[in-house]
């Protein structure tokens, strides 16, 4: 398959080796897995491993998804702070995922030092910035339940996150010492390699059209050819087409924007000196981090609009100005924005989709570390496990009927966003 433009910048910047293969006629495996992301190739990987016969099926590229285009924060816990995690989910179920979510940085990164992913991984913490003294109360609160489960997280005073950040425009910050910064293509595509080590197979450039159950067997029909599956996972996510069908209703989609300065020397040295990546408190939310280059990257909710002059990039040079008015005029190199899948309680889900067919979905913009501890249990049920040891419950999917209208809504309102923060 020929390669298209880059996706985003970590497509050209990650050192990792792209994998590509078309799919060789039709073939029998055990395991088919659809999409090449975070999700498709943590199953695979662990599959494969556990001896699962498996085969990745993905219709772009390694890391065409949300996988190749996020922000590179690689988090702990979840979205939504874990006292409500736990009101939602109940106190046993809620008080399990936090856990695991909270140790999936650990994993993330031994993964990436067993396999040694050239990722530019960094391990020195994520800083959830305050951008009102509303957004502070909101960060003593996550803070204080942090402590008490016993995690390793600091309340930063406003000067210690401008010390940090190198910006003085925040209230304070939540320095969580478990998480950290990668190149995200970089990390995909050597999940990828360490997924064809384990024995899995991996084909690029093929769609799946259709999925029929045919006795206990699946057959899985691409644009390639026919693959026949005793199970089937399904890794699309928010890049969920048509292929199962009211998959992609079951949550909403908005999107995410980046742009990323050309490298900046010197002068960008006192900007998040230490290498943390950093998103604030605001309901639309931005996000900021540095990369192993010296670019600085600077993103909020919605797409990228209109080219070398157009607004995303105005957007960019407006608040990289606000936040560092020191630094003076920076070009933006590139713009680019990828799908996220909300889900209406903000929680991930796993989902039995039929008997042998199943989707781990809904991250909310969070999925490096569940994408892979989700993959991670794919591939032990697969190999023999039980469902009860699956991080959450196997669940049905239950249609988000305004899903659609929400992400039309979302994206006017990320738009008028940026016009407004342009100016
Ligand atoms: C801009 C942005 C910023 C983000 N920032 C962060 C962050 O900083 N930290 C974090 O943890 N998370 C972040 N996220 C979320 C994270 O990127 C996603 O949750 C994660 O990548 C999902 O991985 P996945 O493997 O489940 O799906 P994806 O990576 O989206 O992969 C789905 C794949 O399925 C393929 N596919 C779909 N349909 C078919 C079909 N019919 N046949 C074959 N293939 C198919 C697609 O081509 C795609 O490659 C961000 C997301 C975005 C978009």
């Amino acid at each position: 398959m020929s390669k298209a433009a880059p996706i985003s910048l970590w497509d050209e910047s990650a050192e990792e080796r792209e994998h590509t293969q078309d799919l060789d006629g039709n073939i029998t495996t055990d395991v088919a897995i659809v999409g090449g992301g975070f999700t498709g190739l943590s199953t695979a990987l662990h599959a494969a491993e556990r001896g699962v016969e498996c085969h990745v099926l993905e219709a772009n590229h390694i890391g065409f998804g949300g996988s190749g285009r996020n922000v590179g924060l690689v988090n702990a816990g979840l979205w939504l702070p874990p006292q409500d995690v736990r009101d939602k989910l109940g106190e046993q179920l809620g008080a399990q995922l936090i856990k695991i979510l909270g140790e999936a940085p650990a994993y993330v990164f031994s993964l990436i030092e067993q396999h040694q992913i050239r990722c530019e991984a960094t391990h020195n913490g994520t800083i959830h910035a305050a951008h009102s003294p509303k957004g502070l109360e909101d960060l003593a609160r996550r803070t204080e339940e942090w402590h008490r489960l016993g995690a390793p997280v600091d309340l930063l005073s406003r000067e210690e996150t401008a010390e940090k950040v190198g910006s003085s425009a925040f209230y304070g910050g939540l320095l969580d010492h478990r998480a950290g910064t990668i190149n995200p293509m970089g990390y995909v595509r050597g999940l990828a390699r360490a997924a064809l080590g384990a024995g899995a197979k991996i084909s690029t450039g093929v769609t799946v059209k259709k999925l029929v159950r045919d006795g206990n067997k699946w057959i899985v029909e691409t644009d390639q050819g026919e693959v026949t599956a005793n199970r089937v996972v399904l890794g699309t996510n928010a890049y969920s087409d048509d292929l199962w069908p009211g998959l992609r209703r079951t949550f909403t989609m908005i999107h995410f924007f980046q742009c990323a300065t050309a490298p900046l020397g010197e002068r960008g040295q006192s900007i998040l000196p230490e290498r943390q990546g950093l998103w604030d408190t605001g309901s639309i939310m931005f996000s900021l981090r540095r990369d192993a280059f010296g670019r600085l990257i600077i993103g909020s909710m919605g797409k990228a609009i209109g080219g070398d002059r157009g607004l995303s990039r105005r957007w960019a040079r407006r608040n990289i100005r606000r936040l560092f008015p020191d630094l003076g005029d920076v070009d933006i190199e590139t713009a680019w924005h990828g799908q996220i899948a909300m889900t209406d309680d903000h929680l991930p889900r796993i989902h039995r989709l039929d008997e042998g067919l199943y989707t781990p979905i809904g991250y909310n913009g969070r999925g490096i570390t569940p994408g892979t501890i989700f993959g991670k249990a794919m591939g032990e049920l697969l190999s023999g496990g039980k469902e009860d040891e699956l991080p959450l419950p196997m669940s049905e999917p239950i249609s988000a009927p305004r899903g659609p209208l929400m992400s039309r809504v979302y994206d006017m309102a990320f738009t008028a966003n940026q016009i407004i923060k342009s100016i």
